[in-house]
């Protein structure tokens, strides 16, 4: 008898450590998937308050939700909203979505333009049954995107089919090669409001096969006055080669760092022509996604070694934290950064913190 009953206290016992214990993942499970999310503590919530002003331009590097590397730009000059590509899962679909509804009230963007075919620039527009596409979730009017892919992935499928969904839906769909070549009713310059026009650049592989579905990027400057903006992509060394020998590049106020701060791309064929003053990357500084050589993670050690030669202004969207020596993670190193310009002032701004990259721990431990 008291043996038995000695038996049902234990199994009492385990039975209260078993619910402690499901009751603790799940509170903590609730925290950092929920309330996080909510309270907007992940990165792409935490954003400095910015008022748009009349004449002011402002282009912001996204930071995504997650560890993984990818590109989002969102630039706004008036009423008139650019989305440049939608990295890096389906799930930075709301991510960016937040963070868009803060400085788009409208629900419209007026331009999206998608740089190649790759999951991370394409996810976020390409959804799945979890997520919804950004197509969905935005009026987009005029959609730019890559003249030649060599991808057959699910993600390009249904990219594809959000993007024809919303030019079914009365959107107008022109490629980068239509835009250079003012071809029915593209156009290589589009007016974004007085004074700053967007131009589409020649890159050689638009009509041209590749080796590396990179070369495919779009690339474009924004021209606001003296002060030009230069996005191409993952454009990789050959097309930057091209891209200088094919067109009048201007001096550049900024640059996006090419392919994420590969060793690869931001070459000096292309630096010495646009010599940049400031250069923000898409990346989550440190990641293993693609290498584990530290050297070579984003940004890579080749390109800063490059670009710091024309300036110190280097700027990084995210950071990997090795959680414990196996599990990654991510957190903002600039955060969202955030470019504003209305001509002659300039600022760049972070949401985390604006210090520059070779000012910051990380670059002092493992780029110094
Ligand atoms: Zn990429």
């Amino acid at each position: 008898m008291a043996k038995s009953k000695k038996k049902s206290s234990s199994a009492l016992v385990a039975v209260i450590i078993v619910v402690l214990v499901l009751a603790i993942a799940a509170g903590a499970y609730w925290y950092f998937f929920h309330y996080r999310k909510q309270s907007g503590q992940e990165p792409g919530g935490n954003i400095p308050p910015t008022v748009q002003k009349t004449g002011q331009l402002s282009i912001h590097f996204l930071e995504l939700g997650n560890k993984y590397t990818g590109d989002c730009i969102f630039i706004q000059y008036g009423d008139v909203e650019v989305l440049i590509d939608g990295g890096s899962r389906e799930s930075s679909a709301d991510t960016i979505e937040r963070y868009v509804d803060r400085y788009c009230t409208d629900g419209v963007l007026e331009y999206v333009i998608v740089t190649h075919a790759d999951q991370d620039h394409i996810a976020a527009f390409a959804g799945n049954k979890t997520y919804k596409s950004l197509f969905e979730r935005y009026e987009c009017k005029t959609i730019i995107d890559f003249p030649r892919t060599d991808k057959q992935t699910k993600t390009y499928e249904n990219y594809v089919a959000a993007r024809d969904a919303e030019v079914a839906a009365g959107a107008v769909h022109y490629n980068a090669l239509q835009c250079y070549n003012n071809e029915g009713g593209a156009q290589r310059t589009y007016s974004l409001g007085e004074g700053v026009s967007m131009n589409f650049l020649y890159n050689y592989y638009y009509d041209h096969k590749a080796t590396d579905e990179n070369n495919y990027s779009v690339c474009m400057y924004i021209k606001q006055g003296e002060y030009n903006y230069l996005f191409t992509g993952d454009l990789e060394e050959k097309g930057e080669e091209y891209l200088v020998q094919k067109n009048e590049l201007p001096q550049c106020k900024l640059f996006k760092a090419g392919h994420h701060g590969s060793k690869t791309s931001s070459t000096d064929a292309l630096l010495k022509v646009i010599k940049p003053e400031y250069v923000c990357v898409c990346c989550c500084a440190g990641s293993p996604e693609y290498t584990v050589t530290p050297e070579n993670t984003f940004p890579t050690s080749d390109a800063l070694a490059r670009i710091s030669k024309y300036t110190e202004n280097i700027y990084v969207t995210s950071l990997a934290v090795n959680v414990d020596g196996k599990t990654w993670d991510v957190a903002p190193f600039n955060g969202n950064i955030v470019v504003q310009s209305d001509g002659e002032a300039f600022s760049v701004t972070g949401s985390n913190h604006s210090e520059k990259l070779k000012d910051t721990e990380w670059y002092l431990q493992n780029r110094a």
